[in-house]
């Protein structure tokens, strides 16, 4: 699923793509996507918008539109599961699950969804309330102490709430308490200070690296991490530590890496290290 890094390098790598480009033409395959407005008024919303900008927030994409008129408007994208954008060369074939195709004059911006449980909406209404974003780089580990304070929650799961902390699911959060050394069924609460600066340091460079390491996937064209399913080989070459690595032995000290399930989600730890 996508999480803030993989959003974070669509945004930055369509942004060079679509900026100042006016919206020619909305096709709309997988109405789901756009619900509640039918297909018809989505297009006639969008059409003749010119995209003045593209950011991220949390695990939503922001494209800031103006109409011809001059008047600002905002569609709000969610990659929902298994979503991601695509830009097709003059003449390349709709990939077969293309849900909302954008034509910017002779480059056409595909959303591409299997499963359908993305969306796109207008206006700023469609945003969800979020936590501060650890990616931002004011996000400090005096905020994330605040974060984790009175949630007595399991701090996996605390972290994956977006009202608390924008943009993390399943694999960087487990991946974070990994490098962290901390028990993903600690209750929130009950993390020590110092194991809160940890945490912090782990989140900030887990989703920086992948924000890295997905922008050179995108711009060479290969599958991003998360599209792997279990990705294979060292942390060091590009693999993972624990995330989806059940019964395989710890890349750090050999004991073989756990899965449990935490508020219906699978959450992967190494018994050794990560200790309560
Ligand atoms: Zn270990």
């Amino acid at each position: 699923m996508p999480e803030s890094p993989e959003v974070e390098a669509f945004a930055r790598w369509l942004k060079p793509q679509v900026l100042r480009r006016r919206i020619a033409s909305v096709d709309v395959p997988k109405p789901r996507l756009v619900r509640p407005l039918r297909p018809a008024a989505f297009a006639g919303a969008l059409q003749g918008c010119r995209i003045v900008g593209l950011r991220r927030c949390g695990k939503c994409l922001l494209w800031d539109l103006e109409h011809p008129g001059g008047r600002p408007d905002l569609l709000v994208s969610h990659l929902g599961m298994t979503g991601v954008w695509q830009v097709l060369a003059k003449g390349q074939p709709l990939p077969r699950h293309a849900a909302v195709v954008l034509g910017l004059g002779g480059r056409t911006v595909v959303m591409e969804d299997p499963r359908q449980f993305g969306h796109l909406r207008l206006g700023s209404d469609s945003m969800p309330r979020l936590g501060p974003d650890p990616l931002a780089p004011e996000f400090t580990a005096e905020e994330l102490s605040v974060v984790l304070s009175g949630c007595r929650r399991p701090v996996k799961v605390c972290l994956m709430d977006p009202a608390r902390l924008a943009g993390v699911g399943n694999l960087y959060a487990s991946e974070a308490l990994f490098l962290a050394g901390i028990d993903p069924s600690t209750p929130a609460d009950a993390v020590a200070p110092e194991a809160v600066v940890r945490l912090h340091r782990a989140l900030r460079d887990v989703l920086a690296t992948a924000v890295e390491r997905n922008l050179r996937a995108l711009w060479s064209d290969r599958p991003m991490l998360y599209q792997q399913g279990g990705a294979s080989g060292s942390p060091e070459q590009g693999g993972l530590w624990v995330y989806d690595r059940a019964g395989h032995s710890c890349h750090r000290c050999g004991a073989p890496i756990e899965r449990l399930v935490q508020a219906g989600r699978s959450t992967y730890r190494c018994p050794r290290c990560q200790a309560r």
